[in-house]
């Protein structure tokens, strides 16, 4: 579904990433790990058109999506969940909900339907819905990121640390969250710090360091890798 083939992105004379291979199939979970600034955030930049690759490909669904403009990007069927939730804070939960369905243009009835549906994952937001988004707790803020997020009726999302800041309860309701809606049917990638409680969902991961992959593989191989739990699950 994604290919990323020899894929560099450079801010200035910086290479942020050098050289990624990554491939996504449909349907599957897959998961970046690596410290700050390891370039997985620039990477989901990359693929959603906010930063231009300085050399390599972006094949979604074999077509080539390198360097098109975002818009475009998220009409094709990607949507970024970005770290930091970036929400309209000002805004009730109702009203960011219906920016997500923007750049779709779709039918009200539609929206109506899809908001219902975002509702039924996180009843949260049906009870909170003319609150402002800024008024919310980080995990509902999250909630309402992935919502939003789901608006656009992705074929494949990928989130950005959607477990930064939150408590250990809160990141544990947020995985069965996000392996639901893998389950129903859209293809996810994800950023993450927490090892342990991504590779636990995933079907695959990427292990980055300094704008490079270091160790690919399943979930099992990256847990059982001695480097991968030195380094990121702690034991
Ligand atoms: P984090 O979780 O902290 O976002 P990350 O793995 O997502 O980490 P990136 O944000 O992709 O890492 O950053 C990769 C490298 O690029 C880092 O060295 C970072 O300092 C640098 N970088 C990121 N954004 C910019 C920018 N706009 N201008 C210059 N350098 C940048």
């Amino acid at each position: 579904m994604l290919n990323l083939s020899g894929l560099s992105v450079k801010y200035g004379g910086f290479t942020a990433i050098k050289t990624l291979d990554i491939e996504v199939e449909k349907g599957e979970l897959v998961v970046l790990l690596g410290s700050n600034g390891a370039g997985k955030s620039t990477t989901f930049r990359a693929i959603s058109g906010l930063e231009k690759p300085s050399e390599g490909e972006i094949l979604f669904e074999g077509n080539a999506i390198g360097g098109k403009s975002p818009d475009r990007i998220v009409k094709s069927g990607i949507v970024q969940c970005p770290e930091g939730r970036e929400l309209f804070h000002g805004m009730s939960v109702y009203q960011n909900l219906i920016m997500g369905a923007y750049v779709h243009r779709k039918k009200k009835s539609e929206v109506k339907k899809s908001i219902q549906n975002v509702y039924d994952l996180f009843p949260i937001l049906r009870e909170k819905k003319d609150n402002a988004a800024g008024s919310l707790s980080g995990g509902q803020q999250q909630m309402l990121a992935i919502g939003r997020a789901l608006m656009s009726k992705p074929k494949l999302m990928m989130l950005d640390e959607p477990s930064i800041g939150l408590a250990p309860l809160i990141v544990e309701q947020m995985f069965e969250v996000i392996q639901k809606i893998n389950e129903d049917g859209t293809t996810v990638l994800l950023a993450e710090q927490n090892a342990n409680a991504a590779l636990k969902i995933a079907n695959r991961g990427y292990v980055f360091e300094s704008g490079s992959i270091v160790v690919e593989g399943t979930s099992e191989q990256l847990f059982t890798n001695d480097a991968v739990r030195k380094a990121y699950i702690g034991a």
